[in-house]
């Protein structure tokens, strides 16, 4: 089998340094990894040398919507391929592909072209056969995140009002079977009736129950955390505010050590001292970037598509006919060089979209980390975090 040596003047694994390290890659997996004396490699062995960089693993995004063009719910071979190719150049090798409130039919036609493609892309991309993946560099979809339909019409943002439902175990079940079971989160707002039974369906079907465009008070969000909840979506964004005496959901969560929240650290829709107060109180440990991207990542201004309806795109910021933000044009590795802006250290950061979204997505040891077994799935940043070159299993980077 091929295989592939990185030598790198710093690895961040991320929770270990190595100085002058060496990956190697076979197969789409990493197979070594130390010290390139204890690598004992004969000289002329690398295949890519990445002096005065860091080689981090690839990162993990748990909301996004789309990119280079094109929504998730197009879910097309052709469209899912443009996605994911789009946002591997910023450093994503991983991510659950996000829906947005849509009729139901719609949501399980979107659900079934992505499943299918993920199911296509698994055997393509097994390691176990050593044949590596033919759309080159391009993110892994892992699964899906529903957000939506199950949601509050006062904190829904820009979801469409008549396509919300009530919590229904009868219609979750239905767009798990459409998505041939690859649910990875849902997003529930916890004061709907039956959001609470719907949460224990959904944890014991595996998916993380998330807590998300709602109204929730204190004790409506403490009831979903009993019932199983362990996500926040876009924290802040789309709930109900805090304030000292009604501390609400934001109160609920920012107290929960149990509970991660996802942030989008683009600076509009959370302003850095917000993000520097949920940190400052959840610790570095339990807070994710996600991007919340959409088809106008990584495009110019203009109009675009989020689910099925029109957004329109200025100085990167999306925002529908009545001018609410509308998801984000938000990439990881921007994401990453804006909170270690805010003060927060380089590792941290760094953990905060690689091993902590494994996690919670329960791939670590896979994903978001560099170790031996783990998918190749590797940036290598300049020392300005820019990405000079990008691994999603196996492929690419050379
Ligand atoms: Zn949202």
């Amino acid at each position: 089998m091929n295989s592939t040596v990185i030598h790198a003047s710093r690895i961040l694994t991320p929770d270990d340094e190595i100085t002058d390290g060496v990956i190697v890659v076979e197969g789409g997996q990493i197979t070594g990894l130390g010290h390139r004396d204890e690598m004992r490699l004969p000289p002329g062995a690398f295949d890519y040398v990445a002096t005065g960089m860091t080689v981090v693993p690839g990162f993990v995004d748990v909301h996004i919507h789309g990119a280079g063009g094109h929504d998730f719910m197009e879910a097309t071979p052709r469209t899912l391929d443009r996605i994911t190719a789009a946002v591997a150049r910023h450093g994503t090798t991983s991510l659950v592909a996000t829906t947005v409130s849509a009729p139901i039919d719609e949501t399980c036609r979107s659900l079934k072209g992505i499943a299918r493609y993920i199911r296509a892309h698994e055997t393509i991309g097994d390691p176990a056969d050593g044949v590596a993946d033919d759309r080159g560099v391009a993110a892994e979809i892992l699964g899906v995140h529903l957000e939506g339909p199950f949601i509050s019409r006062v904190r829904r943002g820009v979801h469409p009002i008549d396509t919300l439902a009530a919590p229904s175990i009868e219609t979750f079940q239905q767009l798990v079977a459409a998505a041939d079971g690859l649910v990875k989160i849902l997003t529930v707002a916890p004061e709907l009736p039956g959001a609470l039974e719907l949460i224990a369906a959904a944890v014991e079907a595996k998916v993380v129950a998330a807590i998300g465009h709602t109204d929730a008070t204190y004790e409506e969000t403490r009831a979903a955390i009993r019932a199983g909840a362990r996500h926040a979506v876009h924290f802040y964004n789309a709930m109900r505010p805090f304030t000292h005496r009604d501390p609400g959901v934001v109160g609920a969560i920012l107290t929960d050590p149990e509970v991660t929240a996802e942030v989008i650290a683009d600076l509009v829709h959370v302003a850095g001292p917000a993000i520097q107060v949920l940190m400052g109180t959840k610790g570095f440990d339990t807070v994710l970037l996600a991007s919340d991207g959409i088809a106008a990542t990584g495009m110019p201004d203009g109009d675009y598509r989020l689910g099925n309806f029109e957004v329109r795109v200025k100085d990167g910021v999306a925002r529908n006919a009545e001018g609410k933000l509308a998801g984000s044009t938000l990439t990881l590795d921007r994401a990453l060089r804006n909170v270690v802006g805010l003060g927060v250290p380089l590792v941290s950061a760094l953990r905060m979209l690689t091993v902590l979204p494994a996690r919670r997505l329960g791939v670590a040891g896979k994903k978001g980390i560099i170790a031996v077994g783990a998918d190749a799935d590797l940036v290598a940043l300049t020392p300005d975090l820019r990405i000079a070159g990008v691994m999603t299993r196996g492929a690419g980077l050379a």
